[in-house]
């Protein structure tokens, strides 16, 4: 249940001060959904997220997805967040978790491409549960299959590497994470959302 899946991202929050949505009104969407949001809190990263079921699975990964595969990055797991997170851009207080601006870096379908070894597709929420996991993005900026893998690294288990396939999609020479820093729902890069008041940065 949703209400289960979000206890942890209500409880690292206060809901009433933070312009973060509550999850309290999310629908599934006709086609489930990627979303990669630039997160400039104290420490800059990428959140890296996956429509599965009735909340989005999400990781945090530093350095941002890579196109090219040999670059793996590490993806730090932390808890689901709700479905309409997904188009939130906006300004998290300073004082609060996750304080710092946020943008929607691409957006877009994603299809489940994880194999049973069998041939098989298992679905997402089996795949997450294995810790292995390949999803294929149709993203302004990324596109082709991303391989998660539930390698934990250093011995701690939320540490995730995120791969990319070696597909059309790769190349070794891209870097959108520097090249292509704007929302690709506003425009705007997350260094200029930084001083707007909730409110205005709240898109609804
Ligand atoms: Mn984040």
């Amino acid at each position: 249940m949703a209400a289960d899946r979000l206890a942890e991202y209500r409880r690292m929050r206060d809901l009433t001060i933070t312009p973060e949505p509550s999850g309290d009104a999310a629908e599934p969407h006709d086609r489930p959904i990627f979303v990669i949001q630039e997160h400039a809190s104290s420490s800059h990263h990428f959140d890296v997220r996956l429509e599965v079921g009735d909340a989005l699975a999400s990781w945090a990964v530093p350095k941002g997805p890579s196109t090219d595969p040999a670059e793996k990055r590490l993806a730090i797991r932390v808890e689901d967040h709700p479905l309409d997170y997904a188009d939130f851009e906006g300004s998290i207080p300073a004082a609060e978790y996750g304080g710092g601006s946020v943008i929607v870096w691409d957006i877009g379908p994603m299809r489940n491409l994880t194999d049973d070894g069998n041939g098989v597709i298992l679905p997402l929420d089996e795949a997450l549960a294995s810790g292995h996991v390949t999803v294929w993005f149709e993203g302004e900026k990324l596109r082709g299959a991303w391989v998660f893998e539930h390698a934990r690294v250093g011995g701690q288990d939320e540490h995730w590497l995120l791969i990319k396939a070696d597909d059309d999609g790769a190349d070794a020479r891209r870097n959108p994470t520097s090249t292509e820093p704007r929302s690709v729902l506003s425009g705007r890069t997350v260094a200029a959302v930084v001083d707007e008041p909730p409110d205005e940065a709240d898109d609804g």
